[in-house]
């Protein structure tokens, strides 16, 4: 296998013809796709190379494939790295529908697990073999490994090993040991991280060697991202979820309390839903996450707990209750829908609340003793750009590729509150934001936006008493108005530069440069509001039809399409529940919409369906194609 050293010229270019061929091959054969995204060509090549690399791609954007296809291609072992064991025994069970050997590696492996895996990793015919971290360095497993032939390492969700990021995990420290111990295997890293620091950290830690690093597309256009001021929490979420009838929604909350009481109201409401967090017994949460990626379940309320090794792929809305503390988090949470690349929906519901809790937690926690003074600057700053978004009235699309250093081109996205025009200019701006800006004068720059909107609203509290606000002309002027709407033009002013909000632990407003002429009238501001109809619209549209709205409605699936779609998915969950592995592993929504469109006759028109691998074929393409007969197969109403 030495023969996989680069090489130029002429050499270079037939091994090249003869890798394109190779990697189609097996690309059509395993997977039924006809193409490699770029990126995840680029990565191949590092690993077929032996080159280190560090692969930066977002949720959903196709990582697993950038280690799987070389093990495929050279008939080798490539060992992953993965944080948890409900990720690694998806991912196995996933690749042995496919007919890949695979095989993982952890402390809940029974005797029997273990064996067959050494069985297969002895005959040289194992291809991915999933490891916790843990496990690497335990019982002489490194020793074990040292004498297979391993073609490379994968580290998944490598951003673990960095304390910058958002979820560091000590155990990833002791993975450079692996660099020394494994000199000419290439190690490749991946995670969806943005920040630079988070990167040259991974690099560092695992001491990878000139390492290639890729770095994907952030944006994700089949999402629409809105965000709503966060003012009838129970009502907007249970609007947005009769939005999605039948498809799967995940709503997250900041706390394990909002989780609880979330999820009774929604079921008071007759919407079936279930909280998970971490504080439930380990039984009571894999059994929900089973519901869940069983289709048993379709709406979970969940703390950041529920996600990492969820990823059923229909989830069509994603719903923040609260803002999460950084753009990584909500890229990667809201980056759970439309994951079978159909257009799904990303609400958040934002109170600038929020970030106070956010901060006085973060403190907490480093009072605690929980990282340095560094770290949790680090935070606060991640903290300030997911307000910076949240409290915006730009195009969501843009800001987030901006966030991950990305050009954003296209004048409007189609895909977000702002582009879709579903906001409006609140009637009399300017005199509100002279308002606001007014109080934030009168109280001498000193104070934050809750002591400033107490001002307005003309609250009798303590502080503002004791400090004679009560006295000040701009006191009450903004009466009766809801302070988390309040909030949320003071972000707005925020984010036009109007009000400036100073960093560290008890962030102030300041006049920004171009106030004063706001406050002289001479230059115009602009505050902009949700249009109500929002929800309204949902429901019309639903009653228009006659008929709810369908999870993949947006495929453009016709009656007769749609019904065979929906039996092709009982079909699914009954061929999911004989072989004890999640629905879409058995095949994705997507791949079912196309098989709807298509109806093949026969396997081989089967086959060209996109997703449709040889060996799911073999295994049960004559339950598919027996299932599309009985529908009438393409001659249904269309
Ligand atoms: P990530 O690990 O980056 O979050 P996955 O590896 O789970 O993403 O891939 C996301 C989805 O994209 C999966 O459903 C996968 O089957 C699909 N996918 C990946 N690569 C391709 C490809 N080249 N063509 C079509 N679908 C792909
Ligand atoms: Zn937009």
């Amino acid at each position: 296998m030495s023969t996989t050293q680069p090489t130029a010229g002429v050499a270079g270019a037939a091994r090249s013809a003869g890798r394109d061929a190779a990697i189609a091959t097996a690309l059509q054969r395993w997977f039924g796709f006809d193409a490699l995204r770029p990126m995840q060509r680029e990565a191949i090549d590092c690993a077929l190379d032996r080159r280190d690399a560090l692969v930066v791609m977002p949720t959903g954007g196709g990582k697993s494939l950038c280690y799987q296809l070389p093990a495929l291609v050279q008939d080798r072992l490539v060992v992953v790295v993965s944080p948890l064991i409900a990720l690694m025994q998806d991912q196995v069970a996933g690749l042995r529908l496919l007919g890949v050997p695979a095989a993982a590696v952890h402390a809940n492996l029974s005797a029997k697990e273990r064996d067959d895996m050494r069985a297969m990793a002895d005959d040289g015919s194992l291809r991915l073999l999933f490891v916790s971290p843990e496990r690497l360095f335990f019982d002489g497993f490194a020793n074990w490994l040292a004498a297979r032939d391993v073609a490379a390492f994968a580290i998944d969700e490598a951003h673990c090993i960095s304390q910058w990021g958002h979820d560091f995990r000590p155990e990833y420290r002791r993975l450079a040991e692996l660099r020394e111990r494994f000199p000419d295997v290439p190690f490749q890293a991946f995670t969806a991280t943005a920040t630079p620091r988070v990167r040259e950290d991974i690099v560092a830690q695992l001491r990878l060697r000139e390492p290639t690093v890729l770095v994907g597309t952030f944006d994700r256009p089949e999402l629409t991202y809105r965000v709503l001021p966060r003012q009838d929490l129970e009502g907007q979420v249970t609007a947005a979820i009769r939005r999605h009838p039948d498809a799967a929604s995940i709503v997250y909350c900041i706390s394990r309390k909002d989780t609880e009481s979330l999820a009774d109201a929604l079921r008071q409401r007759g919407i079936e839903a279930r909280a998970y967090h971490a504080g439930l017994a380990a039984g009571e949460r894999s059994k929900l996450s089973s519901d869940f990626r069983a289709e048993r379940l379709h709406v979970i309320v969940a703390t950041v707990a529920f996600g990492m090794g969820i990823d059923r792929s229909d989830v069509r809305l994603v719903v923040h209750a609260g803002m999460p503390k950084s753009l990584e988090a909500y890229q990667q949470e809201t980056g759970r829908a439309g994951r079978d690349g159909l257009p799904a929906e990303c609400l958040l519901l934002y109170s600038a609340g929020d970030a106070v809790k956010w901060r006085s937690l973060m403190e907490r926690s480093a009072a605690e003793g929980e990282g340095d003074a560094d770290a949790l600057r680090a935070q606060l700053a991640l903290l300030a750009d997911m307000q910076r978004f949240a409290g915006g009235v730009r195009c969501r699309h843009k800001l987030i590729s901006a966030y991950f250093g990305q050009d954003y081109d296209e004048p409007s996205c189609g895909a977000c509150d702002v582009c879709l025009d579903e906001l409006e200019e609140v009637p009399d701006s300017q005199i509100l934001a002279q308002k606001i800006l007014s109080a934030v004068v009168r109280t001498g720059q000193r104070f934050g936006s809750s002591h400033v909107i107490d001002v307005l609203r003309g609250s009798r509290g303590e502080r503002v008493l004791q400090r004679g606000h009560d006295q000040l002309p701009t006191f009450g002027v903004c009466k009766g108005m809801p302070a988390g709407l309040l909030g949320n033009y003071v972000d707005q002013l925020v984010d036009a530069g109007l009000l400036v909000r100073s960093d560290g632990e008890y962030p102030t407003l300041s006049l920004g440069p171009d106030a004063l002429a706001v406050l002289r009238g001479t230059t115009k501001a602009v505050l902009r509001m949700p249009k109500q109809a929002l929800a309204a619209r949902g429901k019309r549209k639903r009653d228009d039809s006659g008929r709810g709205r369908r999870s993949t409605e947006a495929t453009d699936l016709s009656a007769g399409q749609q019904g065979l779609f929906d039996a092709l998915r009982a079909l699914r969950r009954e061929l999911a529940r004989e072989l004890g592995v999640p629905p879409y592993v058995v095949f994705h929504d997507s791949t079912l919409a196309d098989m709807a469109q298509a109806a093949p006759r026969d396997a081989a028109e089967l086959a060209q369906v996109r997703g449709v691998g040889a060996t799911k074929v073999a295994k049960f393409g004559e339950r598919f194609l027996a299932t599309i007969r009985a529908h009438g197969g393409a001659a249904a109403d269309d």
